[in-house]
């Protein structure tokens, strides 16, 4: 083989990802032209380029481990494949010196911890004006033994000798189209490139136990049914001494046997008698804030809609609140003794209304959608 690139680096044969790049690292700051400009300098850093290139890639370097060069044919140092031809991965060099792109090696035990979500039941005075709850959750926690390492005390992980560090083992398959190089995680570590020989006994190796937790929350007023509060960082932490997940509120409001909530308003029905929506009067209803009085005009319809704005839902993350809206009921007397529907029938004579023709009313197909119809009537 023309070029021994594991000697041109410095690294034994069995050199983990890691190591070749690190030996590369030290050697470009030496070798780099911007630091050493004379042409002999230049020539040995094209060297280690092309080495560290061919040995960082796990393919390329598989390829090479098998006798093939990736540039013996493209013509080596200087010709047309080698440094500075088309192609060159400008990034590895990049890489190398700053270490900015995604590591191929070894995947890292640390991983993010899940997101939990948990139901919280509000009714619907604490929806409408915020409320703060203390919550106890079931999650993971750094387990405090290992910090997360899932190593036992004293102890560290060891290299994996099948993957030597790497993570990963490659396999070269023949087919149709020739050898097909497929990299496949270690089995033997899992892909981590490392082996904890002594886990944790705390947290069997985990890195995390189990515990019940509490978190004093603030639910802010105006939340409705379904809407999920993200509380960043509170969900589990991740194996390893993973940073952990976010945990969801999910908003559950329970039904209110007066109110019925649309958005930030509110709607309720008032049921007054008859005379008393002819003749007018004042009602007492229940709101948010407490017992109110409300004026009922003379000749006032089935279906009217009274609104006492600003009496609703305070508007999520902003200034003002939803309207209440009463809808007027006029209940129709029945069973009238007979003093009364005499003198029901008298004020019937007296308004002509004995046979009534039965007219049509204009628009009446709020019937079918009452409460957006009422709306207008208003
Ligand atoms: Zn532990
Ligand atoms: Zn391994």
């Amino acid at each position: 083989m023309a070029n021994d690139y594991y000697a041109t680096l410095g690294v034994r044969r069995d050199a983990s990802a890691d190591e070749v790049k690190k030996a590369y690292r030290r050697l470009a700051r030496e070798l780099h032209p911007d630091v050493n400009p004379d042409p002999e300098t230049q020539e040995k850093f094209k060297e280690i380029t092309q080495a560290y290139e061919v040995l960082s890639d796990p393919k390329k370097r598989e390829m090479y481990d098998l006798g093939a060069d990736p540039f013996a044919s493209g013509g080596g140092p200087g010709g047309p494949g080698g440094f500075g031809g088309a192609g060159f991965p400008f990034s590895d060099i990049m890489d190398a010196f700053f270490g900015t792109a995604a590591s191929r090696g070894p995947r890292s035990r640390a991983r993010r911890g899940r997101n939990a979500t948990l139901r919280v039941e509000l009714d619907l005075q604490e929806t409408a004006f915020g409320t703060t709850r203390e919550l106890s959750i079931d999650t993971a926690v750094a387990c405090a033994s290992c910090e997360g390492t899932g190593c036992a005390p004293g102890t560290h992980p060891d290299t994996c000798e099948t993957c030597h560090g790497r993570g990963e083992v490659q396999q070269v398959q023949r087919s149709f189209l020739g050898q097909v190089m497929t990299a496949r995680p270690c089995p033997a570590c899992g892909g981590f490139g490392s082996v904890i020989r002594n886990p944790c006994p705390e947290c069997s190796g985990d890195g995390r136990v189990r515990t019940r937790r509490t978190v004093k929350v603030k639910i802010p007023a105006g939340v409705e049914n379904g809407i999920h509060i993200q509380l960043a960082g509170e969900g589990e932490v991740g194996p390893g001494g993973g940073p952990p997940g976010d945990l969801f509120l999910e908003i559950v409001e329970r039904p209110h046997p007066i109110f019925e909530r649309e958005g930030d308003d509110l709607h309720c029905t008032v049921e007054i008698p008859m005379t008393a929506a002819a003749l007018g009067t004042s009602v007492t209803v229940e709101t948010l804030d407490g017992a109110e009085q409300v004026d009922i005009k003379p000749g006032t319809q089935s279906g009217q809609v009274i609104t006492m704005y600003g009496r609703g839902v305070r508007h999520l993350n902003e200034s003002g609140r939803g309207d209440l809206n009463i809808h007027v009921n006029v209940e129709t007397p029945n069973r009238l003794d007979e003093e009364q529907e005499e003198l029901l029938r008298r004020l019937a004579k007296l308004r002509g209304e004995e046979r009534p023709p039965g007219k049509f009313a204009p628009g009446q197909r709020g019937m079918f959608s009452r409460l957006r119809d009422v709306f207008n009537q208003h």
